[in-house]
């Protein structure tokens, strides 16, 4: 045998991105923050982003995703358990991401913008595993939907903000802390929920109001060992919502059974699975017959999620790619220095960045429900970044992974951090509304309240910025006005979104940020491809400005 050694040295490979803070290098996210909440306390952030930066967390990430979650149906003597045993490095990320508050934790808050200060740790903690996120992710998103069953809520809420993690499948009663699901798609159907075939039939009322047993089955169910989940059911009234414990009060497991897992392209540390109710004990939220807007309360909150997740993804891909090409050379010398590439590295920082301001933008309307034009932006804002942040994912990742080359493409046992990215980046563009529903959203959300007028609010802070800027400004309140038609729909997303990200980034970044992301995606000097800047956009103030290590 030969040793390495022996036949060549290994050099111009790059060492691996790790043990850095990803909080206080990541001043595209340091900036939109200073803009959304000046008084933010950031102190949270910056421990967070000290550990999750570590090689030990990174480590404990690979290590859920390669060991990836094993369903058990029934124990050895034929008793359904319909549990889900996973690697104890998921429960690391689980306890890391509980502990940091990125679950219910807002709700019971006390900072002056408890969404924004969770949403930038959320955004952080998916450039660690964004897998563990789904159940964090539906954990948060809850609450404004469970507050419908104050009986429910008042005995839960506490629990879904405690900063306890206990992933013990038993009584709620008897745990610090407890996660939550959800269960709308059922197989004939997810956008469409209204085909939902799955049956609820009154069963009396108790302690926490009207109680039902369900019947039926739902086709995707993130995270099954959560505690409770909502899900929509027919009802006698019709679609509706109901709180559905794994465990029901007396201490019985509830009639859910997992048939199956998902075996999924990506998010290979998250148990998706199948399952079927068995006449399941469930309780009433919200108005018999109400169920879909019931349920959109808690969607609305993951959507949010799933944009700042795609941010997350997009600011660790960059960061990946700029690691890799400043310490690789090609041609006599870094391939950072080499200019085509400085162009390719400038787009995804200026995608990257843009994408943070939007999705924090959007955070912050979650800290104002009682601003008139703060709720209208939210609901504006909401599919608008949904839409383009996610569907900018997978090309963003595309184009980043090729920075690396063919080490790009390889996984390695789940060392390929990059592969895992990619993978990752369809999922928040599909689930909870596909790219479709949410331009048709947008249609939805124009009919409510004067959504012209707040978009020419929004956007009239950065008017003389730049020729093209105003161009669309001028343009895009009267086109909302005038309502897209279906056909339509994804443009108008893709433009307010534009219009929007170019008037943060006006207010937040350097001008060399302002102008190169003005000049391609508003006034077409740009190509189809990433790295197709014009030759004059400032390169190096955009890659300094964007780089993972000072
Ligand atoms: C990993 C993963 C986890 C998930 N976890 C959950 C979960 O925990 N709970 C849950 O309830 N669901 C979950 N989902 C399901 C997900 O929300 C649905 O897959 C999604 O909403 C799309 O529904 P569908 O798959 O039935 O596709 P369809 O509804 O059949 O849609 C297919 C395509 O048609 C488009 N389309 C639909 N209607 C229209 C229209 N009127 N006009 C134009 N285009 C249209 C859609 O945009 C989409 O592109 C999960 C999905 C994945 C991949």
């Amino acid at each position: 045998m030969t040793a390495a050694a022996d036949t060549h040295d290994v050099f111009n490979q790059p060492a691996p991105l790790a043990d850095y803070n990803l909080f206080d290098t990541n001043r595209a996210l340091r900036d939109a923050l200073n803009f959304n909440a000046p008084a933010l306390q950031i102190a949270t952030l910056h421990a967070l982003g000290e550990t999750i930066g570590s090689t030990e967390m990174q480590t404990h990430a690979r290590l859920a995703n390669i060991h990836t979650p094993q369903l058990h149906t029934h124990d050895r003597f034929g008793r359904r358990i319909d549990e889900v045993e996973f690697h104890p490095s998921y429960h690391v990320l689980m306890r890391a991401a509980v502990g940091a508050g990125l679950h219910g934790t807002p709700w019971s808050g006390t900072s002056a913008s408890p969404h924004v200060l969770r949403a930038a740790g959320f955004m952080l903690f998916t450039e660690l595993e964004p897998s563990v996120l789904c159940p964090i992710s539906m954990s948060y998103a809850v609450t404004p939907a469970l507050r419908s069953n104050p009986l429910i809520h008042v005995e839960w809420g506490p629990k879904l903000a405690s900063l306890w993690y206990d992933p013990a499948l038993k009584s709620f009663k008897d745990k610090p802390g407890v996660t939550m699901g959800m269960g709308m798609t059922e197989k004939q159907g997810g956008s469409d929920v209204r085909a939902n075939t799955t049956r609820a039939v009154r069963a009396g009322s108790d302690a926490w109001g009207e109680r039902y047993e369900i019947t039926g089955h739902k086709w995707f169910f993130s995270a099954p060992m959560c505690d409770a989940f909502l899900v929509l059911a027919q009802a006698p009234a019709g679609l509706s919502c109901f709180f559905l414990p794994r465990v029901l009060p007396d201490g019985e497991r509830n009639a859910i059974h997992i048939q199956r897992l998902k075996d999924k392209l990506g998010n290979k540390a998250n148990a998706s699975s199948e399952v079927e109710f068995h006449g399941a004990g469930a309780w009433l939220v919200g108005e018999e017959g109400r169920g879909i807007p019931q349920i959109l309360e808690m969607g609305t909150m993951t959507r949010l999620d799933c944009a700042l997740g795609t941010s997350g993804l997009m600011r660790q891909a960059l960061s990946l790619a700029l690691n890799h090409t400043s310490q690789r050379s090609a041609f006599g010398k870094p391939l950072i220095e080499q200019p085509l590439m400085k162009n390719v590295l400038a787009d995804l920082a200026l995608e990257s960045e843009a994408a943070t301001a939007l999705a924090i933008r959007l955070a912050r309307t979650f800290d104002h429900p009682g601003d008139a034009h703060e709720r209208l932006m939210s609901r504006l804002l909401t599919p608008v970044a949904k839409f383009w942040i996610c569907k900018r994912g997978s090309h963003f990742a595309q184009e980043a992974m090729e920075c690396l080359g063919g080490n790009g493409y390889v996984e390695e046992g789940g060392e390929g951090v990059m592969a895992r990215v990619y993978r990752e980046m369809p999922l928040n563009s599909i689930w909870e509304g596909a790219g479709n529903i949410m331009a048709i959203d947008l249609l939805r959300g124009l009919r409510k309240g004067d959504a012209a007028a707040a978009l020419a609010h929004e956007l009239a802070p950065a008017r003389g910025q730049h020729a093209a800027l105003d161009r669309l400004i001028d343009a895009l309140p009267s086109r909302v006005e005038a309502m897209a038609t279906e056909f339509e729909a994804r443009r108008l997303a893709q433009d307010v979104a534009l219009a929007v990200q170019a008037v943060l980034l006006s207010q937040t970044a350097p001008a060399a940020v302002t102008d190169a992301f003005c000049a391609s995606r508003l006034g077409g000097d740009w190509g189809h491809a990433f790295g197709t800047l014009g030759g004059g956009a400032d390169f190096d103030a955009i890659i300094a400005r964007a780089l993972p290590r000072v």
